[in-house]
């Protein structure tokens, strides 16, 4: 007998990978929490169907949304990471002995405890003493800050579901508010590739550029996610990604890294024209 997690990525394309084993199924107040695990991918998350990490490729996520904003403002001492119940940004950011406090804010405890239990290569470092965990929804704990955060990560689910307030207007604001003058948001951006992820990318493109006088995009190749072609938003009050990079201070810190490097930082920003095109199409719109 062979068993296959498949998920649908368009009405017309499923992305399967065959299973050796259930780990675990659960059901939260928020959404369906299964962990598998396969030959080729290791142990894998998905939260209501939808593929969230594997073992095999969430380097390539992790690193792409924490060490981007954290090579341009190196002097980063408070960071908030909305989202984010695997632990994998989390770990990331562990490793910046200059971070004074790290507060996640993650909607679905059974997200974390789920993760702490089966997958303890990216839920690693919750113990951290300086990192604080709120489980609450990202929406509504960003609403009472002001000139707080150096960076903000929001490592959301897909814009439905728990997710959808963190890709509003309304939530992208208040991050604005809640930054300091040298501030970053970084998101998790979406696919452009197929037509339903694209238009969510374009809609939440569409409110950041609203919301921040700098506002970029930048990309890294997800192989477990729609079309592996994967958007990463670079918001910023003042802050440039490639102006500012600080590379030189960012590779004094001899931090090892599998994808991420201050080359592929720069590369990563220049996007295929189609992609330019669709961003463009949302940055001139009234
Ligand atoms: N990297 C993954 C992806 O893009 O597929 C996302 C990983 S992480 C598991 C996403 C987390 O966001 C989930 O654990 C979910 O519970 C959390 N989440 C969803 N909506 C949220 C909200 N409104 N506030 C805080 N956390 C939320």
């Amino acid at each position: 007998m062979q068993l296959w997690y498949s998920e649908e990525q368009t009405p017309h394309v499923e992305f399967s990978i065959k299973i050796d084993k259930q780990l675990y199924s659960g059901k939260s107040e928020f959404q369906r929490i299964d962990v598998f695990d396969s030959q080729e991918f290791g142990r894998f998350l998905t939260l209501d169907g939808f593929m969230q990490l594997t073992e095999k490729d969430e380097f390539i996520y992790h690193e792409m949304i924490t060490h981007v904003p954290m090579a341009v403002n190196p002097n980063a001492k408070n960071v908030l990471v909305i989202g984010a119940g695997d632990g994998g940004v989390i770990r990331e950011l562990t490793r910046y002995k200059t971070i004074g406090q790290i507060d996640l804010v993650e909607i679905d405890k059974m997200v974390v405890d789920v993760c702490k239990e089966y997958l303890p290569s990216t839920a690693s470092c919750f113990d951290d003493k300086r990192v604080n965990i709120f489980y609450e929804d990202g929406l509504r704990y960003i609403r009472r800050y002001e000139n707080k955060y150096d960076i903000i990560i929001v490592d959301s689910t897909d814009p439905f579901g728990p997710g959808e307030g963190l890709f509003t207007k309304e939530f992208y604001g208040n991050c604005f508010q809640a930054l300091t003058d040298n501030g970053i948001m970084v998101n998790q951006h979406e696919s452009p590739f197929y037509e339903k992820d694209a238009a969510a990318m374009q809609r939440a493109h569409k409110r950041i550029v609203e919301n921040f006088p700098v506002s970029k995009v930048y990309q890294a190749h997800i192989p477990t996610y729609p079309s592996g072609h994967w958007l990463f938003g670079f918001a910023a009050k003042t802050l440039h990604p490639i102006k500012d990079l600080n590379a030189e201070k960012w590779n004094a810190l001899g931090l090892k890294t599998k994808y991420y490097n201050t080359n592929l930082h720069r590369g990563s920003f220049a996007l295929p024209t189609y992609v330019e095109d669709l961003l463009k199409d949302v940055e001139n719109a009234e």
